[in-house]
C-alpha cells in the first residue's frame, strides 16, 4: 500500500474507534427521527464483554441521526432486599438485605455492598442511580414496590420520551450536518483528491479548508455547550474536547456525541417500543420473563416481585396484552417447557430447570396462563 492509502485506512480505523462506545449488556442505542416517530435500535455484542462492559458502534454514515441510550432496569428495590438484575437469562440474580446495602460511587461504577456493583453508562447516570437507590432505602418495606413502580411509569413516557430526543435533536443538529460535511470532505473529498491528483495546490488548498471547517465544527461545539443547561450535563473538559476537533478529524465529526449521553437514569426502553420495530417486542418478551419466572418459581404462582408488578403495569399503559408478551414455550403441547428460557424437556422425571436455578416446568399439553 502506498502512503496515502495506509493514511486513509489509519484514519478510517480512528474514526471507528471514535464511534464505539463500551457500554452496559442492558443499555439500548435508540436512533432515528422523532418526528416522524421512526425510531431503529442497536444492541451492544453481548459476545464480547470486558469487565461488565461490551462494544457498540454508533451510526457512523452521513447523515448522522440523533441518539439516546435507554436501559432496562438494573436495580429493583423489594420489600426485604435490592435486588440486582444479573446480565442473561440463565444468570442469577443477586439480592442485597437492605441493612447490609452500603453505597459508593466510582465514576460510572455504582457499589452496593462488597463484591456487587453495577457499571452505569455514564457518571451522571450512576450518580442519579444511587440518589434512587438512597431513596427507596430510607421508604418503609411496604412502599418500596409501588415507589419502584411509579417510577417506572415515569421513565416509560413515549411523549416524554420523543420530547427528549426532539430537543437533543435541535441541539445537535448544527453539529451533526457539520460532522457530515467534514467526513464528506475528509474521506471522500481529500482522499479523491490525492489518489488522482498527488500532491499540489489542489490537495494543499483542501486541506486549508478542512482546517477552517474543523476551526467551525470546534466553536459551535463551544457554543453549544454554553447553551446547554443545566451546566453538569456539558463535560467539564469541553475546552480540551475543543482542542481534540480542531487538530482530529474523527473528534469533530463526533462531536455531537458528546452531547447525547443520559443526565438521569435512561428512559426504559419500553418508552420506545410503539415506535420500533419487531425486534423491540422480542426484547419486551424477555425481559418479562426475566421478572416473572424466577429462580425457585413454580405453580401456584406466589407474591409478584416488584419488577413484575412495574412491567405489568407498564405493559397496560402501552396497550400490549399479555398473552402476545408471554407466549407459550415452544412444543408445550407434547413436551414440558421451561416458562423462563423456552427450553423443551421429553424426560418423564423432569420437574425443574436447572439452568434457571430451579423454574418448575410447564406440564406438556397443559393450559398456558400467563
Ligand atoms: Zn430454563
Amino acid at each position: 500500500m502506498t502512503d496515502g492509502q495506509w493514511l486513509f485506512v489509519t484514519f478510517l480505523a480512528l474514526y471507528f474507534i471514535e464511534c464505539l462506545r463500551w457500554w452496559p449488556p442492558q443499555t439500548l442505542l435508540i436512533h432515528g427521527n422523532p418526528e416522524k416517530r421512526r425510531l431503529a435500535f442497536r444492541r451492544p455484542l453481548a459476545i464480547f464483554s470486558i469487565a461488565g462492559r461490551c462494544p457498540l458502534l454508533l451510526p457512523w454514515l452521513p447523515p448522522f441521526p440523533v441518539w439516546q441510550a435507554v436501559s432496562a432496569w438494573r436495580l429493583i428495590p423489594e420489600r426485604d432486599a435490592m435486588r440486582v438484575k444479573a446480565d442473561g437469562v440463565r444468570a442469577r440474580d443477586e439480592l442485597i438485605p437492605w441493612e447490609r446495602l452500603a453505597l459508593s460511587q466510582d465514576a460510572e461504577r455504582l457499589r452496593l455492598a462488597a463484591g456487587v456493583e453495577v457499571i452505569a453508562t455514564c457518571e451522571a447516570e450512576a450518580t442519579a442511580l444511587r440518589a434512587l437507590c438512597e431513596s427507596w432505602q430510607n421508604l418503609p418495606a411496604t412502599q418500596r414496590g409501588a415507589a419502584f413502580a411509579d417510577w417506572a411509569l415515569s421513565g416509560n413516557d413515549t411523549d416524554a420520551f420523543l420530547m427528549r430526543l426532539s430537543e437533543a435533536r435541535e441541539l445537535t443538529r448544527g453539529l451533526r450536518l457539520l460532522g457530515g460535511v467534514i467526513w464528506v470532505w475528509c474521506y471522500a473529498g481529500i482522499s479523491l483528491i490525492y489518489w488522482r491528483l498527488g500532491e499540489g495546490a489542489l490537495l494543499y488548498a483542501s486541506l486549508v479548508v478542512l482546517g477552517g471547517l474543523l476551526l467551525a465544527q470546534a466553536l459551535l461545539f463551544r457554543r453549544v455547550c454554553k447553551k446547554r443547561a443545566p451546566a453538569h450535563t456539558a463535560p467539564a473538559y469541553w475546552p480540551l474536547k475543543m482542542l481534540g476537533m480542531m487538530f482530529f478529524p474523527p473528534m469533530a465529526i463526533r462531536a455531537a456525541d458528546h452531547l447525547l449521553m443520559p443526565d438521569a437514569p435512561p428512559f426504559h426502553p419500553l418508552a420506545a417500543m410503539s415506535l420500533l420495530p419487531e425486534g423491540g417486542r422480542e426484547l419486551a418478551r424477555h425481559w418479562w420473563r426475566e421478572a416473572r419466572y424466577l429462580p425457585g418459581w413454580s405453580q401456584p404462582d406466589r407474591t409478584p416481585g416488584s419488577e413484575e408488578q412495574a412491567l405489568r403495569t407498564l405493559f397496560a399503559a402501552n396497550e400490549m396484552d399479555l398473552n402476545e408478551v408471554d407466549p407459550p414455550p415452544p412444543n408445550l403441547a407434547v413436551m414440558k417447557g421451561c416458562p423462563r428460557c423456552h427450553a423443551a424437556f421429553d424426560s418423564p422425571q423432569a420437574s425443574h430447570c436447572q439452568d434457571c436455578s430451579g423454574v418448575e416446568l410447564a406440564e406438556a399439553g397443559s393450559r398456558w396462563q400467563p
